[in-house]
C-alpha cells in the first residue's frame, strides 16, 4: 500500500493531522488507529466517567510504584479509539497561558510563541462563550461552550473566591487567565466534541483519506536515516505501507516513545538490553516526561440539594435523563470539572501558578468505574501547573503489546511539594470562606488535623492521582536530549516527525487538550508547507 502520508494514532493530534493533510484530494493519507472506531459512552460527556476504566476504550496503564508516592501504582488512562484521549477525557478546554508557548519558544524552538500559534487556537475553534475576537475563533471544526453556572454551589464559589481575593474571569482563554471561572468545555448541544466527531467525522467520505481502526503501529520502517512506512497488525495479520512523503506519529505521549523504541530509535543500551537494533541513537526518547500530580480535597456539604449526591442519585438521577435529553445538560452533560480557579501561589509573581478545579459531588469507586457516593460532598483538587519533577517512559520488552514502563518520579523536585501544599492551603481559604457558610462545609480531607506541612505533604504522597496530562517524551528543541526539532522532525531521521502532547518541552499551564489539538494543526500546516518548499 502507497500513500503520501501515514499518521499513527487518531487521537487529539493525529486526527488533526489527517483531516488537514487529505484536505487536497490528490494527497493520499493513511490513519491507523489502534483501538475502535468509537464506544456509546464516549458520546455522552458523563460517559467519561465509565471509560475511565474500560479496556474497550482505554490502554489502562499504570505507573511504576515510587517511594515518594507512598509505593502505589498511580493509574495513567489512555484513550484508545477514533479521538484517542479526547474521546474519554473529563473536556476541560484550557490553552495555556501566552507564557508557556514563549518559554518553549525560548527554548530554542522558533514558530512556538504565543503569538504564533494564536492562530492555530483560534482556527480550531469555534468558540460559542463570546469572549473577544483578537483571541478567540469561530469558525473552527472544534465546537467549544461555557458551563453554565445554574447550580448554586457555583455562584458560592465565585463569591467565596473573591472573598479571599481571586476575581472572577469570564475568558480564562482570552487576553489573561487569571481568576475563578465556569469551565469551557468540549461540549455541545449535550454531546462530546472529541477530535473523532469534529475533525475525522466530517471528512469520512474524502476517497484520498483511509482510516484502519484495530491497526496497532508495531515499527516504523526504516531505510538507513529515512523512515520510508510502518508496519502494522489487524486482528493479528501483518500488513507493511509506504509514505512516500512523511510518516508522523501521534500515538501520545506514552506511546510514541515506545514506538520509536520498537523502532531502534533511543538509547542504544536500552534498546540492546530488549534484543532491539539500534538504528539511530537519540538519548532524549522517553525522556522528560512531566504531569500534574494532584491531591483531591474533599469537603462534605450539609445543605440538601446543593451536590450531586443529593440530585443525581436513585430516582432524581431519573430527573437527570430526562434533563439531559431535553437540555442536554446537568449532571449527564457536565464537565469532569464545572469549574476551575487559575491563581499565584504569592504575590508578586507574573502569572498564576496553580490550578484549582471542582466537582459537584462525592464519588466512590464502582465496579463499572467511579460512581456517586451517597454522602453530599465536594472534591476539590489541587496542583501546581508547571511542575519541575520529570520522570521517563520506557519500552521493556521488543513486544509492541507490552506495556511500557512509566516512571513519572512526582515530588523529586523540591518545590512541587512546596506549591501543591499551597494549592491546598488556598484550597481550604476558599471552601472556609463566609460564602461557602450557608452550604454548611466541613473538611473531610486531608481533615483539619493535618494541619503543618510535614503532615499536608504526607497526606499528598499518600492520596494524590495525576489529572491525565503526560507530557514531553518526545521533547521539541535543540539540545542533546531533543527528540524532536521546531518543525516537528525526529532529529537524524528524514521522513519522520512526531506531533502530539510528547513533543511538548514543559507542561502547559492548565489541561493539556486544547494545546495538543494546536499541535495537531500546527504540525500539519509546517508538513505542507515544507512540501510545497521541496
Ligand atoms: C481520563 C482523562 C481525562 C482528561 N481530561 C482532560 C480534560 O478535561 N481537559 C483536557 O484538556 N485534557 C484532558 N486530558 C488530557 C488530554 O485528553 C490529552 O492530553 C490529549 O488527548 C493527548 O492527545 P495526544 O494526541 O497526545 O494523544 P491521544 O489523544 O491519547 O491519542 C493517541 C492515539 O494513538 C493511538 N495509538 C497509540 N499507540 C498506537 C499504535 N502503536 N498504533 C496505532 N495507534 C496507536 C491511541 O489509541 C490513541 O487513539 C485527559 C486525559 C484523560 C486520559
Amino acid at each position: 500500500m502507497y500513500f503520501d502520508y501515514i499518521v499513527v494514532g487518531a487521537g487529539s493530534a493525529g486526527a488533526v493531522v489527517a483531516n488537514r493533510l487529505s484536505a487536497d484530494p490528490r494527497t493520499k493519507v493513511l490513519l491507523l488507529e489502534a483501538g475502535p472506531a468509537s464506544h456509546p459512552w464516549s458520546r455522552i460527556p458523563v460517559g467519561y466517567a465509565r471509560l475511565l476504566t474500560n479496556p474497550a476504550a482505554n490502554w489502562l496503564y499504570s505507573a511504576e510504584p515510587e517511594s515518594n508516592t507512598n509505593g502505589r501504582r498511580i493509574p495513567v488512562p489512555r484513550g484508545r479509539m477514533l479521538g484517542g484521549s479526547s474521546a474519554i477525557n473529563g473536556l476541560a478546554f484550557v490553552r495555556g497561558q501566552a507564557q508557556d508557548f514563549d518559554t518553549w519558544a525560548q527554548m530554542g524552538n522558533p514558530g512556538w510563541t504565543y503569538d504564533s500559534v494564536l492562530p492555530f487556537f483560534r482556527r480550531m475553534e469555534a468558540y460559542q462563550g463570546g469572549g473577544d475576537d483578537r483571541f478567540r475563533g469561530r469558525e473552527g471544526p472544534l465546537r467549544v461552550t461555557n458551563s453554565e453556572p445554574r447550580e448554586p454551589l457555583y455562584a458560592a464559589l465565585i463569591e467565596a473566591a473573591g472573598e479571599v481575593g481571586i476575581a472572577h474571569n469570564p475568558d480564562y482563554n482570552g487576553a489573561r487567565q487569571e481568576g475563578i471561572a465556569m469551565s469551557q468545555a468540549t461540549i455541545a448541544s449535550g454531546r462530546r466534541m472529541s477530535t473523532a466527531r469534529c475533525y475525522l467525522d466530517p471528512i469520512r467520505r474524502r476517497a484520498n483519506l483511509r482510516i484502519v481502526t484495530g491497526a496497532l503501529t508495531e515499527n516504523l520502517l526504516l531505510d538507513g536515516r529515512r523512515c520510508t512506512g510502518v508496519c502494522y497488525s489487524v486482528s493479528g495479520t501483518r500488513h507493511e505501507a509506504q509514505a512516500a512523503r512523511e510518516v508522523i506519529v501521534s500515538a501520545g505521549s506514552i506511546n510514541s516513545p515506545q514506538l520509536l523504541e520498537l523502532s531502534g530509535i533511543g538509547q542504544p543500551e536500552r534498546l540492546q538490553k530488549l534484543g532491539i537494533a539500534v538504528r539511530h541513537a537519540l538519548p532524549g526518547v522517553g525522556e522528560n516526561l512531566r504531569d500534574h500530580y494532584a491531591p483531591r480535597t474533599r469537603w462534605t456539604v450539609g445543605a440538601k440539594g446543593i451536590t450531586y449526591n443529593d440530585t443525581g442519585r436513585g430516582l432524581a438521577l431519573v430527573r437527570q435523563a430526562l434533563r439531559y435529553a431535553i437540555a442536554g445538560d446537568g449532571l449527564l452533560g457536565m464537565v469532569g470539572a464545572p469549574i476551575r480557579a487559575f491563581v499565584r501561589s504569592r504575590d508578586g509573581l507574573e502569572a498564576p501558578d496553580l490550578l484549582l478545579g471542582w466537582v459537584p459531588m462525592f464519588t466512590e469507586p464502582g465496579p463499572k468505574g467511579p460512581r456517586i457516593a451517597r454522602q453530599s460532598g465536594v472534591t476539590c483538587y489541587a496542583h501546581p501547573m508547571r511542575p519541575e519533577s520529570r520522570g521517563h517512559v520506557h519500552a521493556i520488552s521488543a513486544d509492541p503489546r507490552t506495556p511500557p514502563a512509566i516512571n513519572f518520579n512526582f515530588l523529586s523536585a523540591p518545590a512541587d511539594g512546596a506549591l501543591t501544599i499551597r494549592a491546598v492551603q488556598i484550597a481550604r481559604a476558599i471552601m472556609t470562606a463566609p460564602a461557602m457558610a450557608p452550604l454548611r462545609v466541613a473538611e473531610a480531607a486531608p481533615g483539619p488535623a493535618l494541619t503543618t506541612d510535614d503532615e499536608i505533604l504526607d497526606w499528598v504522597r499518600r492520596v494524590a492521582e495525576t489529572t491525565y496530562h503526560p507530557v514531553g517524551t518526545c521533547k521539541m528543541g535543540a539540545d542533546a536530549m531533543a527528540v524532536v526539532d521546531a518543525r516537528l522532525r525526529v532529529r537524524g531521521i528524514a521522513g519522520l516527525r512526531v506531533a502530539d502532547a510528547s513533543i511538548m518541552p514543559t507542561l502547559t499551564s492548565g489541561n493539556t487538550n486544547a494545546p495538543t489539538i494546536m499541535i495537531g494543526e500546527k504540525a500539519a500546516d509546517m508538513v505542507l508547507k515544507d512540501a510545497a518548499a521541496a
